[in-house]
Formats: C-alpha cells, structure tokens, sequence
C-alpha cells in the first residue's frame, strides 16, 4: 500500500515499524463548538484509513485527541482560549462546555459511521505527562522561561534541526514576516518561538500549577506528550486537516525532536479543505454548515436535508488530498450514486448462484482494481466508480441482460461486504431519509394552506393549523419573510 507522505512530498511503500501493529495518531477536534463539514471530513478521511488498514490484518492503535484546554484563539499564543471563551459567554464550566461539545462530537460521528477511536484522550487529563516534556525541552536547552511563561526557542532549534522540514516554511521569512506583529507577545525571543507553557492571568479559570506558574499548556505541547505517552516515541501515522499543517504539527515535530531525541513520526497525511465556490469553508469564514444543518437542511446554503450516509458518500467521492467543493448539486448526486449502490446491494442479495464461470473474469478485474485504488493512497473516488461498474454488472444480471454465474454472485457479495460496508463504512439510511423527507414535505404543504387562510383572512383556521401542529410536536414560527417550523 502506497500512501502519500507530506513529510517528504510522495508516494511511499506503507511499512510500519513493528508490524502487524500500527500506530497511528489524528489531531482531533477543539470541543467549543457543533462539528461541522470539516470535521467530518477528517473524520472520515482518517476513518477510511483506519478501516483499511485493520481490513489489510494490521493491529491498529488509533488515538484521536480532544482539546479542551490551550488552543488560543487566532494559534498563536495570543487571545484567550477558545474554550475559556465559551464557556464565559454562556455562564458554564469549561468542562461541561468540554462536555456538551466531545458528546455533540461523537452523536455526529456515529451517524457518519465513523469508528470511534481506541484511545481518545484528552489535553486536561495529560498536564503531568506536558509538564514532563516541557521540563525536558527546558533541560535540553531550547526552551526558556519568561515571566512564568515557557517558550520554544525556534530560532536556536532551526540552527541544528529544521523548522520546517514538514511545511516547508521558511524560519527567516516567518521572522520578517512577523517582526512588527508582536502584540501581546512581547515575553517571546522572537515571533516565531511558540508557547509550551502559559501563565494564566488572573480571571483565567483552567489553571494548574507547574514549576513556573499557575498556567496551562501550549496547544501544539498536547499532541506531543499523548502520541508519546500512547504510541512510543516514535510511531507510524500522524494524520490531521491540512490547516494544521502550521505550525501544530511543525512545532509537534520539533517539540518531539528534542524531548526523544528523535522524530516522531514516519508518515504524516493531510486531508484538504472544503471549499464553498472556490473559497474555503470555514468557522472564521462564516461560510460553514453544522452537520446537524445537512441532517435536518436547515441552513440557507442547502436545497433540502441529506443524510448522514449521503454526506459521507460525497466526501468519499473526492480523494481526501483534493479540495472538496461543497454544492447541492453535489451533495444531490452523491444522494444518487449512493442509492444506485444499495440498489445493486439488494438486487445482489437476491441473484441466484447458477453453476456456471459467467463474467467471474469480469469481477475479478474489478476488485483487482478497487483494491488498486484504495492500495493507491486511498484513492476513494477511483475505487467508487469500478463499484459502479460492479452495480452496472448485477444490475444487468437482475434484468436479465447479462449472467453472472456462482463464483461471481459470490465474489460480488464478499466485494459489498468488505468495501462497500466494511472499508467505506456505508450502510443504507434510505427509511429514515425518506421519512425525514416526507415529513418535511408534510408540514411545509400545511404551511402554505395556512397562509392561503391567512391571506383569507380565516385567522380562526390558521391558528387552528398552528395549535394542531403543536400538538403533533411541531412548533410554528411567523417572522415577517414567512412560517418556519421546528420539531420539539
Ligand atoms: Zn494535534
């Protein structure tokens, strides 16, 4: 199996260190906030990989972290914590904050079909093991101390290793770059030096002690000290979204460079962005859609609701290093392709096993290719289209336009099995899709009757709608632009 390493920019023969094990570690989500798009695109992206790799026979060691804890708003160092943010603006803990969003999480996730990880530890758990790193990095000498705070020195660690082996950033360029950009960050050598240890001021409320101050751990230092603590100091896979390319992971890198005295990892992978018409999607954008808005469609950039398995799909027909481009024109195909799948799975469920070698040539070609593909960096959308031609091909024996005999009926079943259920983790949601659907459809058309009585003048038979809707469950709002409805 082929798999594209961002580390060294190609295409490399997966060979894991200690086979059949492999350990593998994806930065996870920062829970202050409903998933979206995004996460469920790394989530699955790394779940394809994760599924393969077991499907492959490998022992998989899978850790996904939470942060709850020192992801500062704009990444570097500076703002307050995206979780202390929260909970201060809706009056919570920042554990039941931490809380409410890890459980949003995985209900999201779990309709996705995303296998949940073996280890999903969290950044608040782990403050020994990053007190632990950040004194190591200190006693190597590249770290310092600033008014109880701990920085990175990037500038000393560039002169023998390389910041920026794996974005291929430029440690000089960053410096003139940023060099009237120190606002707020005026304890740093120079602007490039990354916090491991932050002290906290004094209405911060996530605070422990340490040997410096009362503070709480630099954002990068979590993924650092839970890889190593989980997977050794050096282990196979470290995955995330291209946008933590830099400087998460780079400072990952180096962090780990000098507490282990080693790399930390063989293979990185990044999974790309979503775009909305050519501009990435994303929460400082404005422009992204909860999940929950696609289960239930209710959002101004979608046309109707999809599901779970629907929006899985869609990011499965792209390749997870291209950009995936969100339409509804899009999302409706996929809705498509994706019941032409289960179509097939069905009508395949039924074919009878005649004893005869029809097209099992044919089949054979096409798993020979499907594997191809997914052994190809998990090329998802080549591996889908020869399913295609899988579902073309049972579809045909169905209308009794083509044979299939026993050894390809069989082969077909064992490829939906493995596939289609097992690495691509569908599964057919059509019931409840349609049913979502038909309701949908249901109370919309009760609206317009409505507003046509309304338009009558017939308020006694608009509220009689409205309070027999309400009864059912369904809660009408009038708002000048017109009625919208929410279940309850
Ligand atoms: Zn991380």
């Amino acid at each position: 199996m082929e798999i594209y390493n961002t580390l060294t920019r190609k295409k490399e023969t997966f060979e894991p260190l200690h086979p059949p094990h492999v350990g593998m570690y994806v930065c996870g989500p920062t829970v202050y906030g409903d998933p979206h798009l995004g996460h469920a695109r790394s989530a699955v992206s790394f779940d394809i990989l994760y599924r393969y790799l077991q499907h492959k026979g490998y022992k998989v060691r899978y850790v996904r972290n939470i942060t709850d804890v020192g992801h500062l708003e704009n990444d570097a160092d500076a703002g307050e914590d995206k979780l202390a943010k929260k909970a201060r603006l809706e009056r919570l803990e920042p554990m039941e904050v931490a809380k409410y969003y890890t459980d949003r999480y995985h209900d999201m996730m779990d309709a996705l079909n995303v296998r949940r990880p073996g280890i999903e530890p969290n950044a608040s758990g782990h403050i020994m093991e990053q007190i632990d790193m950040v004194q190591q990095i200190l006693d190597a000498g590249y770290a310092y101390v600033a008014n109880g705070s701990v920085y990175f020195d990037v500038v000393k660690y560039n002169r023998q290793y390389h910041y920026g082996v794996l974005s291929g950033r430029v440690v000089d360029e960053l410096l003139s770059a940023t060099r009237d950009n120190l606002e707020g960050q005026e304890e740093k050598r120079h602007s490039v030096d990354f916090a491991l240890w932050k002290k906290a001021q004094p209405e911060h409320i996530m605070r422990w002690k340490s040997p410096w101050s009362e503070g709480f751990p630099g954002w990068h230092l979590e993924c650092s000290a839970m890889g190593r603590k989980y997977l050794g100091e050096q282990f196979d896979i470290h995955g995330g979204g291209m946008d933590l390319l830099f400087p998460h992971h780079e400072s990952e890198i180096a962090q780990s460079e000098i507490a282990n005295n080693c790399r930390p990892c063989r293979y990185w992978m990044h999974n790309n962005m979503i775009t909305v018409n050519g501009q990435k999607m994303g929460k400082s954008l404005g422009n992204s859609i909860m999940l929950e808005e696609f289960f239930t469609g209710r959002h101004p950039l979608l046309a109707q609701a999809y599901t779970p398995m629907s929006v899985r799909f869609f990011i499965l027909q792209a390749h997870y290093r291209s950009t995936l481009d969100f339409s509804n024109d899009a999302l409706q195909a996929a809705e498509k392709g994706l019941r032409r799948l289960f179509d097939a799975s069905s009508a395949l469920a039924k074919l009878p096993l005649p004893e005869t070698a029809a097209n099992a040539a044919e089949v054979d070609g096409i798993t020979k290719k499907i594997y191809e593909a997914l052994d190809d960096d998990l090329n998802t959308p080549v591996a889908i289209a020869h399913l295609f031609d899988a579902a073309r091909l049972i579809n045909a024996a169905n209308d009794g336009k083509a044979q299939l005999g026993k050894a390809a009926v069989t082969q077909l079943r064992q490829l939906f099995d493995d596939i289609v259920s097992g690495v691509l983790g569908l599964r057919d949601d059509r019931q409840g899709a349609g049913n979502a659907a038909l309701l949908d459809g249901l109370v919309k058309m009760i609206l317009e009757l409505r507003q046509t009585a309304k338009s009558n003048k017939d308020f006694a038979a608009s509220d009689r709608l409205r309070d027999e809707l309400a009864k059912l469950g369904v809660a009408v709002k009038d708002t000048k632009e017109g009625s919208s409805y929410s279940l309850q």
